[in-house]
Parts: structure tokens; sequence; C-alpha cells
């Protein structure tokens, strides 16, 4: 059974196109009209009733009486002098989220937030130290890419060509939001964007693994892993409780075989905490069940200088032995940081 929408003020953005016709037909308007207003909220992203310029002022009028509009607004820009933006969003409760757009050549990559704040508190990242505030709507995540392709257009002369959500929060804790979110950045009559533009990180929530195993998840996968020692994982990411190394691995495992995607794993280095020889063995052998790339990310300092970056001959040496036993390894240049822009570098209080 449908919904009554009319009884309290819903955000248009919350409901479905059937209730969005019921409604209409209920005021004594046309249903198609529906398609059209939908066109406005999903493929042209408006940030408000007004300008919906094929709508009749009259009908303009009754929704705004009828609904609310979330509207998500940029509250910030920061521009790094390699060219990556930096922005702060407001959404509509006040509360900020923060979103990077990295070019590279002809590419733009925005990076994107699913939550405020985070709630898993991993010790070598700004956003976690937040703690977390609440997940983000879809439409709010769609904002994201919507106010920042048009700032790309303007910035670069390109749209976004690919996303990445390795913003604030954990995508995987905010499942149905970030999946209807990708549902409408790369339907047909939304956005269009191919899935496999988009990807999507996680600190290796394990039901939320198999649950995109099992959704044949189209889009691309990584996992920030970051030790594969469970001791070592478990102080500098506390999630690593809940959804232990041994989990995670049974996780992978069903994923891979599901998809058929290699597993791309994170690795950020900590110097002595998880760079050394034996750490990189360990790593080795936890990435045998399956095909994997290992992007290393060098650390970004935060303020509470818990950590250091690793020393260059130590990557080396951590790098050749992965290489040495053919692994694919790549080492991820680290953008925006005179910004503050760099992954983990995200935090916002409001
Ligand atoms: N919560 C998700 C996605 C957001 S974090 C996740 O953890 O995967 C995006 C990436 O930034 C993750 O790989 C995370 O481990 C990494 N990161 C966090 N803090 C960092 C820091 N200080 N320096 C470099 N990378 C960091
Ligand atoms: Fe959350 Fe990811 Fe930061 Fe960990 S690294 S606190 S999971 S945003």
């Amino acid at each position: 059974m449908r919904q009554p929408f009319f009884l309290i003020m819903e955000d248009i953005r919350n409901i479905s196109i059937e209730q969005l016709e019921d409604f209409l037909v209920s005021i004594g308007e046309k249903k198609f009209r529906a398609k059209q207003i939908w066109s406005w909220l999903w493929q042209k992203g408006v940030g408000s009733f007004y300008e919906m310029t094929n709508i009749s002022a009259a009908l303009r009028q009754q929704l705004a009486a009828s609904f609310t509009f979330h509207r998500t607004i940029i509250a910030q820009e920061a521009n790094s002098k390699d060219k990556t933006a930096k922005f702060a969003f407001r959404l509509h409760d006040g509360k900020l989220v923060e979103g990077v757009l990295i070019p590279s050549g002809e590419r733009v990559t925005a990076c994107i937030s699913s939550q405020v704040g985070c709630p898993l508190g991993c010790t070598f990242c700004a956003t976690g130290t937040m703690g977390f505030i609440r997940n983000m709507h879809y439409s709010e995540i769609v904002d994201e890419y919507v106010l920042m392709d048009r700032r790309a257009r303007e910035l670069y002369g390109n749209g976004i060509s690919n996303i990445v959500f390795m913003g604030m929060g954990e995508p995987l804790l905010n499942f149905n939001n970030v999946m209807t979110a990708i549902d409408k950045l790369t339907a047909k009559d939304g956005w269009g964007l191919s899935p496999t533009r988009i990807t999507l990180s996680t600190a290796g929530i394990v039901k939320g693994i198999k649950a995109l195993a099992d959704r044949n998840f189209p889009c691309g996968l990584a996992v920030s892993l970051h030790s594969a020692d469970p001791a070592v994982r478990q102080v500098i990411m506390p999630v690593t409780d809940h959804n232990s190394l041994h989990d995670l691995q049974a996780a992978l495992v069903y994923y891979h075989q599901k998809t058929g995607e290699r597993i791309t794993f994170e690795y950020l280095l900590l110097s002595k905490v998880n760079d050394t020889r034996q750490a990189a063995e360990k790593l080795a052998r936890y990435c045998r069940p399956f095909p994997v790339k290992i992007n290393i990310i060098e650390y970004n300092e935060t303020k509470d200088g818990l950590y250091h970056r690793s020393y260059p001959n130590q990557r080396e040496e951590f790098i050749d032995y992965l290489k040495s036993c053919n692994m694919v390894v790549n080492v991820r240049q680290s953008r925006g940081q005179d910004i503050a822009a760099a992954c983990g570098q995200l935090v916002k209080q409001g």
C-alpha cells in the first residue's frame, strides 16, 4: 500500500514518483507533470521549486506549500595550488560535510562524503575524531555531485568523470542511502554515470561487503586494510573488534567469487606501525586467497601528531617486498595537502 504523503510536510526528494503522481492527481493536476518535476529533481538537480521553469507558477506554489525542499549549498571553497578544490557543504539542518575535486588531465575525480562524521574512530583519521553525527540522505549525497560537477565545469572546463566515496564517513554503514544515491547517479533517466567510474571505499564492514556481493554491485570497491596483523589493526581501526580480519577475508573471498572482481586494498603506511618487513609478509599472506591490487597511501598528518609518515627507504622496501610476491602495487599521490583536502584530513564541526 502506498504511504500517505500529504499529512506531514515531506521533503519532495524523499517520495517516490508514484507518490508524486498521486499528489498531483489529488490536486486536479495531470499525472504526466510528475515526470517533468522528477526530471528537475533527479536529472537537472535544481535546488528549489522556483527553478522548475516548465511548471506553472501556480503549481510551483502549490508544491512549495505542500512539500519541503531540503537544500544543500556550498558554504566554503578552498583552492589548492595543485588545482585540487575542497568544498564545505551546508546541509539543510546546518550540518557541514566536505567534498573534494581532484583534476588530473581530462579526468576530474570527486571525493564525496556519505555521513556527517564517522562512528568508526580510526585513530589516524581526522574525520574519525569528530565522532558520528548523522547519516546523509541520498539526496544530499547526490547534491555533492551536482554542486561539484557545476564547479568542475567552471574551474577545469570538464565535469566530474569519476566518483570515490572517500570523503567523510563509512558508506557501508549508510547502506541504503548510498545505494539509492548510486542508483540516481547511474540511472538512464538520471545522470547516467557509468558505475565503473564510481568507487566505494570501506573500512571493512563484513555484512555490507556480503550485501554488495549479493546485489552484484556494479561499482568499484576498495577496502581500507592498513594492517593484516589483528593486534595492530585493532588499535588503529577499532572496527576490527566486530569485523575481524578473518571474517573480512571470508567476505572478500565471497565477493570475489560472486563478482569476479579483483580486490583493491588501500594501505596507509604509518612509520613503525605497519611498514615493517614483517607487516609486508603478513599482508602478502593475507592476500593469498584472491587477486589483489594494493594502493599504497602516504599518511597525511592530522593535528594530533599520533603517527608519522614512513621513511622513503622503508616505504620502498615494503613495496619491493610486495612486488617480489608478484602483487600489483600502486603508490597514490596525495593531493591538496595545502588546503587539508587530502585523505583523512576532512573534519568539520557544525
Ligand atoms: N570510511 C571509508 C571511506 C572514507 S576514508 C574508509 O575508511 O575506507 C577514505 C580513505 O582515507 C581511507 O582509505 C582511509 O583509511 C584514508 N585515510 C584516513 N585518514 C588518513 C590520513 N590521515 N592520511 C591518509 N589517508 C587517510
Ligand atoms: Fe571513518 Fe574511514 Fe575515517 Fe575510519 S578512515 S574514521 S572509517 S572515515
